[in-house]
Order: C-alpha cells, then sequence, then structure tokens
C-alpha cells in the first residue's frame, strides 16, 4: 500500500533549505583509494509549519555528487510542500516513486535524507531527544576511533593522540601489499594502547574469499574484535565462506541499501555482527527496520559514519555494540559529541544532535 502523505492535521512540511560543504576532517583519513581531507556533505533543513526546522546531513563520499544530490532534494520539495511530518509515510512513498529507478545510490541518499531530517523535526517538535522519542534515553555508548591505513611506523603516534581524545578502541584499515604489515600495524596499535585493546581491522571489499581466507591465516591469530568486508559488499556467499574458514568474527553492512540487501546478507550467514549505516539503510525509518531484522537473527549492531544521529539510534537499538567515530561534519556542526573513557552519549536535548555552526557553514560551502 502507497499511502500518500497528507494533511493529517498534525506538522506539515513549509519548505526545504539544501546547502552544501566540503568539511575539512580534524585529521586526513587515509584509505586505499587516497586520502580525504574533507568530506563532501549536503546539508538539508526541512522547515515546518509547527516553527520548527529539522537538520541532518548526507554524507556523498565525492563532491561530485554534491549538485546531484541537491537538485535531487530540491525536486522533493516541491513534491513534498504541504505534507504532513510523517517520516515513515514520506519514505515508504519516495521508495515507491523510485521503484523502477531503484532505491540505491543517488536516490537512496536524498530519500534518507528527507526521513532523517524529518525525524530531527518531530523530535524537535516533541521537544525529545530522538533517542527519547524512540523510547529509550541516551546513554554511554561503546565507541571506537576508526583510524585510516597507516604504516607501522605512524601507528604509535596516531594511536596516542587518539588515546588522549579519550579513546580505547581502535578500527584500522588493513589490507597493505604485504599482509604481515597489516599484523605489525596491529601489534603496533596494542604496544601503545595496551594488550587488551578493542582492534578491529576493515579489508574495505579489497579481497576475494580465497585472499582474504589466506590473509586471515597471520591475522587470525591477533584476537581482533572483527574483520570487515573481507570480500565485495555485495557477495553475501563469499562473506559466509570467509566466516565459516577464520576464527575472528566477521562484521559487514555498511553498504546495505535498505534492508531488502540486509535481509540477503543475514539470510546468507554473511556475518557474525552488522553495521548498518544509517543513510544507506533508510534514514531513522530504515535503521528501525534494520534494528528488528538484527534482533530476530540475535545479531549485535554496531554504527557506520553519521555518529550523531546513531548516538540516537542505538541508544534505543536492541543488542547496540559499538559506535564508530569517523567524525565528518564536527567542522559545522556546533553541537559535538564528546568522548570520554572510550564512550560517547548522544545529548538529552530535542533533536539528533545537530545544530549548524554557520559562520563555518558559510566558510566551507561548496
Ligand atoms: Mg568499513
Amino acid at each position: 500500500m502507497n499511502q500518500e502523505p497528507g494533511n493529517s492535521g498534525g506538522p506539515a512540511i513549509e519548505r526545504f533549505c539544501i546547502r552544501t560543504v566540503m568539511a575539512p576532517l580534524s585529521q586526513p583519513h587515509k584509505t586505499a583509494s587516497g586520502t580525504i581531507e574533507a568530506a563532501p556533505l549536503v546539508l538539508l533543513d526541512i522547515e515546518t509549519d509547527a516553527g520548527v526546522t529539522g537538520s541532518t546531513y548526507v554524507f556523498v563520499y565525492t563532491p561530485m555528487a554534491l549538485k546531484p544530490v541537491a537538485s535531487l532534494l530540491g525536486d522533493l520539495e516541491s513534491l513534498l510542500v504541504g505534507s504532513a511530518v510523517e517520516p515513515s509515510v514520506v519514505s515508504e512513498m519516495l521508495q515507491a516513486k523510485f521503484r523502477l529507478l531503484g532505491n540505491q545510490g543517488l536516490t537512496g541518499i536524498a530519500v534518507a535524507a528527507v526521513d532523517m531530517a524529518l525525524w530531527d523535526a518531530l523530535a524537535r517538535i516533541a521537544n525529545l531527544p530522538l533517542a527519547r522519542l524512540l523510547g529509550a534515553a541516551p546513554k554511554p555508548l561503546a565507541v571506537y576511533d576508526s583510524l585510516g591505513q597507516m604504516s607501522p611506523d605512524s601507528t604509535a603516534a596516531e594511536v596516542s593522540t587518539s588515546l588522549r581524545r579519550g579513546f580505547q578502541a581502535f578500527k584500522v584499515k588493513a589490507g597493505h601489499p604485504n599482509p604481515v604489515t597489516d599484523v605489525e600495524v596491529v601489534r603496533a596499535i596494542r604496544k601503545e594502547a595496551g594488550d587488551q585493546a578493542w582492534v578491529a581491522a576493515d579489508f574495505n571489499q579489497a579481497f576475494t574469499a580465497t585472499e582474504s581466507v589466506s590473509r586471515m591465516r597471520l591475522l587470525d591469530h591477533e584476537g581482533l574484535a572483527w574483520i570487515e568486508e573481507p570480500v565485495r559488499a555485495e557477495d553475501h556467499a563469499g562473506h559466509a565462506n570467509v566466516r565459516a574458514a577464520i576464527a575472528t568474527p566477521v562484521q559487514t553492512g555498511e553498504n546495505w541499501w535498505g534492508i531488502p540487501d540486509m535481509a540477503k546478507s543475514t539470510a546468507a550467514g554473511a556475518s557474525d555482527f552488522v553495521m548498518p549505516d544509517a543513510m544507506k539503510i533508510g534514514g531513522v525509518t530504515g535503521w528501525l527496520k534494520a534494528a528488528s531484522l538484527a534482533e530476530a537473527n540475535d545479531l549485535p549492531v554496531s554504527s557506520h559514519l553519521f555518529s550523531e544521529v546513531s548516538a540516537h539510534l542505538l541508544a534505543a537499538t536492541p543488542g547496540a555494540h559499538m559506535l564508530e567515530w569517523l567524525d565528518v561534519a564536527g567542522a559545522v556542526n556546533q553541537t559535538p559529541l564528546t568522548v570520554s573513557k572510550g564512550t560517547v552519549t548522544a545529548a538529552d536535548t530535542p533533536g539528533s544532535g545537530l545544530t549548524w555552526d554557520e559562520k563555518a557553514v558559510a566558510k566551507y560551502q561548496a
């Protein structure tokens, strides 16, 4: 059933404000495909006739996607002005509109942006933090610092900075040309942070199942919390094969576009844990469905990027596991989360944790 969001008598959408920024990261993030110095973000504010504005951002990975996503959101504005602030109904309607084009990629990003901004508006209208609107309360969540690719020599300095900032858990991008280097980096982290430190590694889809298993012959003895995306994200059988062949738990989920992808992955037994991305899974509405599917499959849930809204979502998620910290919006957010003794807690204030620093938004406008 495709319910059209109509006028239910509740608050309605008045207008969108869409802006694009290149938000500098506090430290460059090294990946196999280059170093990220700034995050391409589309900021969406949805003004409502309740006098309350809902805010969110989406991370579009490449500056080339800023204009298309902003343009798509502009078209959605004309479609949605006058509609009720009912994110779940709006999401269902938009997904139906894009069914033939597909709900992945830019369309998925735009629909998630609308969803997250509307949930932020709902929380502010109710004068509640999002976590409380979802029936929970902000609480301390275990957090890890999502570090980039490091050489064994640079690891001590990076980890010591991270420790000073309050982190006690670390994830590193593995998959160096020489697999022995991966082991050296993991050991260098523990040398700095302590033998018992929580460490995970991310292969970022770089290998075939056979290559991953072969590399894990070395890493499997390092007591990693998880190995992430050992094979291509959509290769659910490959994930399951790696998982069956190694002792280290497998983690995946950041590249699932909506619940259908997650359902295929869980049905294949692809992973020991799940880490949906608040944007790609379909915003807050998509996350809530993912949390139910994870609970039904007894899978602990971590987050991917989007630390602000994820701190609210994980607080309301059964089996909440780890919050990923890779602060892509810190440069434009006046109310960033703070890390303390290995945890973060969402602020107990209305909304989902975003208040634009307008000076910074103007400065970094793209
Ligand atoms: Mg990853």
